[in-house]
This record gives structure tokens, C-alpha cells and sequence, in this order.
């Protein structure tokens, strides 16, 4: 099969598109599928430069994130046919821990995940559990399946099950543009709150608002903090989607009103920045980290999707040979939504 791989860790001149060999179904829970699409996320970027702190065996295939036709199905396998279309859940623990006996996998301390621990979707096929394929929600192309599971599965444990965002609240989301950032948006305003966003672009602020945007901010030309309690009547908001982390991190505890909610599951910008810890206990802050969600939470998301008609958005199409140029959009931070590969066209 055609994949692109790296062979050593390094910049994207490492992706190489070649012939690897393709899985092969060993386990009777497995599935294989032909990848129709593939959608990019950081964490790609982080593990093809070998900062993750994550071994991974080499020539590896990136891409948490794929849509196919499932191809040979495993005999103890029962929610998936051959030829059905599916959109994939990521993560895989061990299946025996106190995590994995209770949905909740994806805190297993041996989690993996396809394009980390597994070999990913940047390829035609892939092989993961039969239990991690579930339908493309309907009239979704393939294009679409592949770009929304992580981010949305992320964004929904964040916003829904871990911040508990209300309608008529207001939230904060930085960094407008990214993939998380773009499905919070979404799903903030499907939900009815207010939704204020940040970025250094008036461009992508633009682009915001016609995705439903409230209010944006540029934060290169003034103090986010500073105008998103001017936008509040000095209360401050009720959620910040902060994934970004750097010097923002400060504002955004800044920008809370008492009692409000910071969630995070990134730190682009910087991993380490200072804070006053008296502003969280001050002011009843609580504070949620989180990386991927359930089975359960996919469920829902894929139940809101069907439910709201929203599409992921999507930013720009590759194939999957220029994978490369893909990554480059992305490590350059000029996508407003998700860039996914077409493979197999
Ligand atoms: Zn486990």
C-alpha cells in the first residue's frame, strides 16, 4: 500500500510517500479499513519531531484521525459489516484497568492511539479494534468523517461534560483558526452561548464571525483579558477554551468571572508560563485539563452532529502525497478548521 512515513525524526522533509506493507487482521476483534481520508492534528507535528516524549517504532505512519470502508472485519466483531463506511474513535488501552473497565480508555496508562503508539492514518489502510469503528453520521462525505473525531471528541469532554457550558453563557476561545478552537466555536454556539474568539489575524476573526462568532479579538492589538471583561460589563467570562497556553495563560485566568471555568488541552505557545495562584482560589476558579474523551462522549458527539446538521470545517484538501505541504499549513498556523488528505482519489 502507498503511506507516507518517516524513517527518523525530524522536519517535514522526513515524510516520505513510499510502498509499506500493509496490516494484516490477526486479532478477531480487529478491524481493517480503506482510508478514504485522513485529517492532521498537532500532535502529529509534535510526535514527527520526536517531542513527545513518546517512543515510536520506526519507518511509523502519523494520523490519529481517518474515514474508510471497513475491508476485512474480524469474526468476533459484531457492530461493523464489510463495505460499511466508518469514522474512527482513536484511543485503545489494555482493556483490564480500572480506566478501561469503566469507558474510559483513553486514560489507560497503556493508551494508544492510532499515529502514536499505532500506526496511523496517512496511509490506504489501517488496522484498529472493530469497537473503534463507528457509522459516518449521514451525509457526511468521507472528507468530513475523518476531520472531526479528535477535536470534537476533545472539545465535547471540555465544553459539555467537564466545564458544563450552559446556554446563555459566555466563552472565551483562543487562538481561533485551529482545529479545537474551530469545533468549540461550533459547538458553543449550537449549544446557545456567546462566544467570544481571539486571534492574531483579523482574517481569521473575520472568518469567525461568519462562522457565528460574537465578538473578536486581536490579540496582538490589545489585552484579550482587558476587552473580553469590557465585552462582559467587567464580569469576565464563564469559560476560556484555552489550548494554546505561553503568556495567555495568565489572561485567560484573567478574563474569568468568579466561579469560571478554564479548560485546556494544549500549550502550543508554551507549556511553563507563571501564575498567580492566589486569582484561582480568589475568584473559585476551576481549572480542567483533558486530552481525547470516551467512547461514550464519541457517541454523543456523533448523535450532536446528526442532530445540529453541523459540519466539521474544513480548511483545505490535500492528497495524501503532499502530506507534507499539509504540515506545513499547519506548523505555519494558517488553517481556519480542520486540513485533511484525500487518499485513494
Ligand atoms: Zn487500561
Amino acid at each position: 500500500m502507498k503511506a507516507v512515513r518517516f524513517h527518523e525524526h525530524g522536519g517535514v522533509d522526513k515524510l516520505r510517500y513510499e510502498d509499506a506493507e500493509p496490516p494484516k487482521l490477526t486479532s478477531p476483534t480487529d478491524v481493517i479499513v480503506e482510508l478514504k481520508a485522513a485529517a492532521l492534528n498537532h500532535i502529529d507535528i509534535w510526535t514527527r519531531r520526536g517531542i513527545t516524549g513518546m517512543e515510536v517504532e520506526l519507518p511509523h505512519i502519523l494520523g490519529g484521525d481517518g474515514a474508510g470502508i471497513a475491508v476485512e472485519v474480524g469474526a468476533q466483531v459484531n457492530n461493523v459489516k464489510k463495505g460499511d463506511a466508518v469514522c474512527l474513535y482513536p484511543a485503545s488501552g489494555c482493556g483490564a484497568c480500572e480506566f478501561c473497565l469503566t469507558d474510559r480508555d483513553f486514560m489507560c496508562i497503556q493508551l494508544r492511539v492510532l499515529g502514536e503508539r499505532l500506526k496511523g492514518t496517512y496511509a490506504e489502510y489501517v488496522k484498529l479494534p472493530g469497537q473503534n469503528c463507528l457509522p459516518i453520521p449521514p451525509g457526511f462525505s468521507f472528507e468530513e468523517a475523518a476531520a472531526f473525531p479528535l477535536v470534537f471528541i476533545t472539545v465535547w469532554r471540555m465544553l459539555i461534560t467537564n466545564a458544563n457550558l450552559r446556554p446563555g453563557e459566555q466563552v472565551l476561545v483562543l487562538g481561533i483558526g485551529g482545529g479545537v478552537a474551530t469545533a468549540a466555536l461550533q459547538v458553543a454556539k449550537q449549544i446557545g452561548a456567546h462566544v467570544i474568539v481571539t486571534s492574531s489575524s483579523d482574517e481569521k476573526l473575520e472568518m469567525a464571525k461568519n462562522w457565528g462568532a460574537d465578538h473578536g479579538i486581536n490579540y496582538r492589538k490589545s489585552d484579550f483579558a482587558k476587552e473580553a471583561r469590557a465585552l462582559t460589563g467587567k464580569r469576565g467570562v464563564d469559560v476560556v477554551v484555552d489550548c494554546v497556553g505561553g503568556e495567555g495563560w495568565v489572561k485567560s485566568l484573567a478574563a474569568l468571572a468568579k466561579g469560571g471555568r478554564l479548560v485546556t488541552c494544549g500549550a502550543t505557545a508554551g507549556a511553563s508560563p507563571q501564575t498567580d495562584i492566589r486569582r484561582i482560589f480568589w475568584n473559585h476558579l476551576s481549572i480542567f485539563g483533558s486530552t481525547l474523551g470516551s467512547r461514550e462522549e464519541f457517541r454523543q458527539v456523533l448523535s450532536f452532529l446528526r442532530n445540529s446538521q453541523i459540519r466539521p470545517i474544513i480548511d483545505q484538501l490535500f492528497p495524501l502525497k503532499e502530506a507534507a505541504a499539509a504540515q506545513q499549513r499547519l506548523e505555519r498556523g494558517e488553517q481556519f478548521g480542520k486540513v485533511v488528505l484525500q487518499i485513494g482519489e
